[in-house]
């Protein structure tokens, strides 16, 4: 029997993003088994730069350009299963980055709207989802402290870049019901919060410490 390189890289990668799935996620206790079977599908090799390519499943964030990173798997998965995406909910992602989290809410089902600061990190995201045939994501360069009204409400908001303060068009956006994730607090360390929507009320849970790069203002393109 014949195996081309193609395969056997193809080989390869998966076994490394099942081991992944099971050591990192299924250790560190990620349940959710939608979220297991999306973070055991999309394929982060082809999300991360080529340098760094060797550890695209490695237990940590990887620099992807522009002072921007693609997260830690565990912490993809953690925000994601904290979403509790249901399959046709409208979501909302700040921070596109490499477009893996996007990737990984789409793979849950969810139609997905996200919004990236640097219009070239957006650009290449929207090219590599679309090259990757995933539809249903919607890629826009902006300040997603803003939010995507026209899209709004949202069922799950999911922040990828740290605001010192809840910003509060992405309150305004959630819809009844509706949970944003979401780091917040100084460079360096801050704090995951799970903002649930009632009505006009919000309630706040805190998760974990964590560090994100810091939400900052639009870069012109
Ligand atoms: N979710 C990404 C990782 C994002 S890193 C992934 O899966 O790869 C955080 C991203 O947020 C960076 O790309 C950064 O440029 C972006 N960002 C920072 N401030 C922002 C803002 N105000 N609006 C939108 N994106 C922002």
């Amino acid at each position: 029997m014949n195996i081309t390189d193609g395969d056997a890289s193809k080989r390869m990668w998966g076994e490394r993003r099942a081991w992944m799935v099971h050591t990192q996620l299924e250790a560190r206790g990620i349940h959710h088994a939608g979220v297991l079977a999306a973070m055991g599908t999309v394929p982060r090799e082809a999300f991360v730069p080529r340098d760094v390519e060797e550890r695209a499943y490695a237990d940590m964030p990887l620099p992807i350009g522009w002072a921007a990173t693609i997260s830690q798997p565990y912490v993809v998965a953690h925000m994601s299963e904290l979403a509790a995406v249901e399959p046709g909910d409208r979501v909302l992602e700040v921070g596109t980055g490499s477009g893996y989290q996007a990737a990984v809410l789409r793979e849950l089902g969810a139609e997905v709207y996200s919004i990236e600061s640097v219009p070239a990190l957006a650009d290449r995201a929207r090219l590599r989802l679309e090259a990757l045939g995933y539809d249903g994501i919607h890629v826009r360069a902006g300040d997603g402290t803003l939010g995507w009204p026209e899209a709004a409400p949202f069922a799950a908001i999911v922040v990828t870049a740290a605001p010192t303060e809840i910003p509060p068009a992405l309150r305004d956006q959630l819809a009844d019901g509706g949970r944003m994730v979401i780091p917040v607090g100084p460079l360096h360390i801050q704090e995951l919060l799970v903002v649930t929507r009632r009505g006009d009320a919000l309630q706040t849970r805190a998760i974990e410490a964590v560090a994100f790069v810091p939400m900052r203002p639009p870069m012109a393109s």
